[in-house]
């Protein structure tokens, strides 16, 4: 059976990472057809628009989309079109594997194996309520936590634990000095957790979690915390595993769910061939796991390793002297 995703190119080096993914997932012969959709820069240039109508309207139809990097012009309606996009959708969940696969530049070479559980849509991260006093004195902000919103994300985090047969989830909190917010986030996380025996909860103040990532980050599996917090923790995890270029991300709602690499457009090395593709091929596996393909999954992820492995036409940023496309032919031929 076929299922169509809806595929957005993006910007910058974007057109030649989704070229480098479709032909490993071709390759693969996973029985996916592709809808092509604009958005970002090259959107605006060809329709007007950052983001068409035509393109939500896809991604509404399919319900599941492959994206690059975007870029948001300053000046055209929106802060982000990545935030644009979750909002649009109702993405609640942030979803961000932190791996290490050999021969990258990690700090903790071959026992990092964590995902990091993001709300997306609440608390201080977006920015509800900014004021700043006429004198410019003093600035405020409202950080608004739900119980629903609390229960989605730490529901989606015990279900995802469950799914992949992870057997210890994380709740990072500040509720010791947070008492409403993280407070009624860490109650919430307590009466989900009790409905999941089967799996490990711990709780863990935020400021110890970074210190507790950064030592001994092997004690960790899925961890699941608020909005601010993910943020900083997740970049804190894709650095802990040797950066941009090996780490996926996917926003996932009830209706729809969009696959991506974690980086930017990176304008410095566009259109050189020397992007390294590793990142959204890895969102392309999250993609398959989601879509109830994780042997596919399981499958990539092993080719990417196996071509780590041998260093086979790595890209600059891996120290190789590949190119992008040489390297995603590697990757094929290991399938
Ligand atoms: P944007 O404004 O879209 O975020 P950026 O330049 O900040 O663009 P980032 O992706 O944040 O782009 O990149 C930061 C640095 O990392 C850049 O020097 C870029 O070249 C490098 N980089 C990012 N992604 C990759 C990749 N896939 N392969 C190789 N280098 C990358
Ligand atoms: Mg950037």
């Amino acid at each position: 059976m076929t299922q169509t995703i809806t595929v957005i190119r993006g910007d910058g080096i974007g057109p030649e990472i989704m070229d480098a993914t479709l032909h490993v997932l071709d390759a693969m012969q996973v029985g996916l057809a592709y809808e092509e959709a604009d958005a970002g820069l090259v959107a605006l240039e060809k329709h007007g628009e950052l983001l068409p109508q035509a393109t939500l309207d896809s991604i509404s139809r399919n319900r599941i989309a492959l994206k690059s990097p975007l870029t948001t012009p300053v000046g055209e309606g929106f802060s982000s079109i990545n935030v644009e996009l979750r909002k649009r959708f109702d993405l609640y969940a942030n979803v961000r594997p932190a791996r290490s696969y050999p021969n990258t530049r990690a700090r903790f070479p071959g026992n990092v194996d964590l995902i990091t559980v993001r709300e997306n849509t609440e608390g201080a991260y977006i920015g509800e309520g900014q004021s700043i006093t006429e004198d410019g004195e003093t600035a405020t902000l409202v950080q608004k936590i739900t119980r629903k919103g609390s229960e989605r994300i730490v529901r989606y985090a015990f279900d995802l634990a469950v799914r992949t047969g992870r057997k210890k989830v994380t709740v990072v909190h500040k509720a010791n000095i947070l008492k409403t917010t993280s407070g009624l986030f860490l109650k919430v996380a307590r009466e989900v957790a009790a409905q999941y025996p089967q799996i490990e909860c711990t709780e863990m103040i935020v400021d110890n979690t970074c210190m507790q990532l950064v030592m001994r980050p092997e004690q960790f599996d899925v961890i699941v915390t608020t909005n601010l917090f993910g943020d900083i923790i997740s970049d804190l995890c894709a650095g802990l595993v040797g950066g941009l270029g090996l780490a996926p991300g996917a926003n996932i709602g009830k209706d729809a769910a969009i696959f991506e690499a974690v980086h930017g457009t990176a304008p410095d090395i566009a259109g050189q061939g020397k992007a390294n593709p590793c990142a959204l091929m890895l969102g392309a596996a999250q993609m398959l796991d989601h879509i109830g393909q994780p042997e596919q999954a399981t499958r990539l992820r092993g080719a990417i390793v196996a071509t780590l492995e041998a260093q086979d036409n790595l890209t600059p940023d891996l120290g190789g002297s590949g190119n992008t496309m040489a390297f995603a032919k590697a990757i094929a031929s290991r399938i």
